[in-house]
C-alpha cells in the first residue's frame, strides 16, 4: 500500500479521487459509481471513524459479524457481499439493507418468502454470477443466470439491482478487464439499465472505466485485514 501513514480520511479521498478520474474516463459522471466500503474484520471502531470522514455505505461478507457491528456503528447503509448460507437468511434479512451475493433460484425464493414473514416490503438485491469457473468462487453460473434473473423480476419483495462478481486475482489488471466486460455484456442482455458491482482495491479503477455503478473497496481504504477470513 502507498500512503500507509495518510489517515483513514486522506484514503477514502484518495479512492474517492481515483473513482472520479475513471468515471470521466468512462464518459460518466461521479454520482454513477456508489463505494461501498468493505470493513470486514476491521472493529466498529474504525467504521465509525470511516463514518465521520462521510463513507455511509458498508459492506460485510459474514452475517454474524454484521449483527454485531451495525448496532456498535449505529448507522449507514450495509451490504452483504459475502456467500450467503441458507440458515443464516433470516438474519440477513433483518441485519442488511441490500444483498449482493444472490447465487442461486433457492436463495432468491428463501429471501423472497423471508421478506413476506418479516414484514420487509423491499430488499435490494444483486445476483452474484461466477464468471471464472473457479471451484473456490461463489456466484451462480452464466447458465443459472437466466432462471434466477427472471424470478427476482417476478418478485414483490426483492428489487433486483443489478450484477456483482468477483473476478479472479490476477496482478496484472489488464487481464481483469475482460471479466468486468462479461459482467456488463450480460447486464445489457439481461437486466439492461441495471447496476454492475465490480471492482475492489487493486482494480477498482478498471471496473470503473468498463462501467462499474458500484465498487467494494477494503484494504485501500482500511488497510490490510486484520485477521484472515476463512473461505
Ligand atoms: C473483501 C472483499 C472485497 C474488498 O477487497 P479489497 O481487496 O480489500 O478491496 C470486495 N468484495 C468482496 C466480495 C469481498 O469479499
Amino acid at each position: 500500500m502507498d500512503g500507509m501513514g495518510d489517515s483513514l480520511a486522506d484514503r477514502l479521498a484518495e479512492v474517492s479521487a481515483k473513482i472520479e478520474a475513471a468515471v470521466h474516463r468512462s464518459g460518466r459522471s461521479a454520482s454513477d459509481v456508489t463505494l461501498v466500503a468493505v470493513s470486514k474484520t476491521h472493529p466498529a471502531s474504525v467504521v465509525l471513524g470511516a463514518l465521520g470522514a462521510g463513507q455511509t455505505i458498508f459492506g460485510e461478507n459474514k452475517v454474524q459479524e454484521a449483527e454485531w457491528k451495525r448496532p456498535e456503528v449505529g448507522a449507514g447503509e450495509w451490504h452483504l457481499i459475502g456467500h450467503l448460507q441458507s440458515n443464516k437468511a433470516r438474519k440477513a434479512v433483518k441485519v442488511f439493507d441490500v444483498i449482493e451475493s444472490v447465487d442461486s433460484l433457492e436463495l432468491a425464493q428463501r429471501l423472497e418468502r423471508i421478506c413476506a414473514e418479516e414484514g420487509v416490503e423491499r430488499l435490494p438485491v444483486y445476483v452474484q454470477v461466477d464468471l471464472a469457473g473457479e471451484v473456490t468462487k461463489t456466484g451462480a453460473t452464466e447458465d443459472e443466470l437466466p432462471a434466477i434473473i427472471d424470478y427476482v423480476k417476478s418478485c414483490s419483495r426483492l428489487e433486483l439491482k443489478g450484477l456483482m462478481t468477483i473476478p479472479p486475482y490476477i496482478e496484472d489488471v489488464e487481464k481483469v478487464r475482460p471479466f468486468f466486460r462479461r459482467l456488463r455484456e450480460l447486464r445489457d442482455r439481461l437486466v439492461p439499465g441495471g447496476g454492475l458491482s465490480m471492482g475492489m482495491s487493486h482494480d477498482f479503477e478498471a471496473a470503473v472505466e468498463e462501467g462499474s455503478t458500484l465498487v467494494r473497496v477494503g484494504t485501500a481504504i482500511f488497510g490490510e485485514r486484520e485477521y484472515r477470513e476463512e473461505g
